[in-house]
């Protein structure tokens, strides 16, 4: 089981794509290659109203952010995460938490 993890609460994510830019700052990925990728899911409601969710997922590019870990710091799309909808941490912690959340995806990640 991998020892940590990424919680979204894709509930909140906006489709800022600041976490895609702030990987790609970090890791000085070219144009193309990310460690996140944040999705569009549109469809429409029961009621007729269209609704769009946002899905950040991670590639396997994503190191979790390994050098800034060692220094005590968040990954860095979760520290520039617009809406805070991301959480880094021990993947039992965070799948308790998710239990919790209705709309929320856990990562579970080992990098490569
Ligand atoms: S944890 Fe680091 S490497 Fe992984 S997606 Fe976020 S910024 Fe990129
Ligand atoms: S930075 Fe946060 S709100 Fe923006 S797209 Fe990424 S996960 Fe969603």
């Amino acid at each position: 089981m991998a020892k940590y993890g990424m919680l979204i609460d894709y509930d909140y994510c906006t489709g800022c794509h600041s976490c895609e830019v702030a990987c790609q700052q970090e890791h000085n990925f070219p144009v193309g290659l990310n460690g996140i990728k944040v999705t569009e899911y549109e469809y429409q409601l029961a009621n007729g109203k269209i609704k769009i969710d946002f899905m950040p997922f991670l590639t396997d590019l994503c190191d979790l952010c390994m050098n800034r870990q060692a220094e005590g710091e968040r990954p860095s799309c979760v520290k520039h995460c617009q809406s805070a909808c991301m959480k880094f941490g021990l993947t039992s912690d965070l799948a308790d938490e998710a239990a919790a959340q209705p709309r929320a995806v856990l990562h579970t990640h080992i990098p490569k």
